[in-house]
């Protein structure tokens, strides 16, 4: 089956929409079925298109960072449970093929290489790991992280240049911050560019920098930062917050941030996968006799109905009363699994009372205490 979309791309998961258009184009070209006969390149070819059609979608793309190919069940972008090409051709690859091919190469022409144009490295990507309550998880909630991060300097507000100096276009770049070059091949113009050696790709030079960021426009400080986290996440899911990670040198854009989720354990409830599960101990006459038993769900509470005669081990659907699906529709169910307990510590009168049910109903017990049986129990004691 299809793995990460962004290694199948060959591109970072910090990729942008250009890198990985770019991505895209330069692999349709070598598996589309028109120019590679091969079965596997085809196969190859839609998993490459499926990958590039969910990441280029900014809402798709924040549903795989947030959940992988789980987060997109339901919403259209999925291989769905049959598997990637089951259906055929679920996105119309000829009309994205056409998209692309149709016009110039290289579309757009200036805009792409090494930051664009003039522009400013991207800052790392960062992350962090928060640990949040199991009510958090299911109902979702609002979360207050600490994160420290390279943030833009406030003295000369990320130019890198000292106060009432400005940065100066680079000498070797002229200001491009890449280094290009162009060559033809078969398929059309080929260029290639490497960030300038001079100005680090930002394409200007500062002769006096800033006294507190030293040129850098960056200082690492501490930012408290409130999350989202939706309803139904898991453990170990990691949320992606585009642009709050580390800036940018001299004001470039910000890279994005990580949050890995662990959830803590419930006292009561054990999850499975949109299901949550309890464990419910009801007394033996209560299994026998019925009963009505309060019950906290997560909801609220409710009256669980226990009829006469329930077995140890049946289980209760409260429908809908588990944990809702990320995608927002629907919820899991709440699962009551019955354990009946065996009465201990019984007072004479007690006893006595059993020993008469079980004469009446003609069942076989041990013999009353300093018979044989007791004897042997105290041996082991
Ligand atoms: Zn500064």
């Amino acid at each position: 089956m299809v793995s990460d979309f962004y290694e199948l791309l060959g591109v970072s998961r910090s990729a942008s929409e250009d890198e990985i258009k770019r991505a895209y184009r330069q692999l349709a070209r070598e598996l589309h079925p028109d120019t590679n006969p091969d079965k596997a390149a085809e196969e190859r070819f839609k998993e490459v298109t499926l990958a590039y059609e969910t990441l280029r979608d900014p809402e798709r793309r924040r549903r795989y960072d947030m959940f992988g190919p789980e987060g997109l069940r339901g919403t259209g972008a999925g291989p769905g449970p049959g598997g990637a090409g089951a259906a055929g051709d679920p996105f119309g690859f000829g009309d994205i093929f056409e998209a692309f091919f149709g016009g110039s190469p290289f579309g757009g022409g200036a805009g792409g290489g090494f930051g664009g144009r003039g522009g400013h490295p991207r800052g790392a990507d960062a992350e962090v790991r928060v640990t949040i309550d199991f009510e958090e998880a299911v109902f979702g909630a609002q979360h207050e992280v600490a994160v420290r991060l390279p943030l833009t300097c406030a003295t000369c507000s990320g130019s890198g240049a000292r106060a009432g100096t400005t940065p100066t276009t680079c000498s070797q770049c002229r200001g491009a911050g890449e280094i290009r070059r162009v060559r033809q091949s078969l398929l059309g113009q080929m260029v290639t560019s490497t960030p300038c050696p001079q100005c680090g790709g930002t394409g200007e030079e500062i002769a006096s920098p800033c006294p507190d960021c030293r040129g850098d426009g960056r200082r690492t400080e501490e930012r408290s930062l409130l999350i989202e986290i939706p309803a139904g996440v898991d453990d170990g899911a990691t949320l992606r917050l585009s642009g709050r990670g580390a800036a940018g040198p001299r004001g470039g854009p910000a890279g994005d941030l990580y949050v890995h989720l662990n959830v803590r354990q419930h006292a009561r409830f054990v999850r499975q996968g949109y299901d949550l599960v309890h464990e419910l101990h009801v007394a033996m006459t209560q299994a026998a006799l019925g009963a009505h038993i309060p019950f906290q769900t997560l909801d609220g509470d409710e009256d669980l109905v226990v009829p006469a005669g329930t077995q140890t081990g049946r289980v209760f659907r409260l429908r809908g009363r588990g944990v809702p699906h990320v995608d927002g529709r629907g919820r899991g169910d709440l699962l009551v699994q019955l354990v009946v307990d065996t009465p201990t510590g019984l007072t004479s009168g007690q006893e006595e009372l059993l020993r008469q049910v079980a004469a009446e109903r003609g069942e076989e017990i041990a013999p009353v205490e300093g018979g044989l049986f007791s004897k042997i129990r105290s041996a082991f004691k």
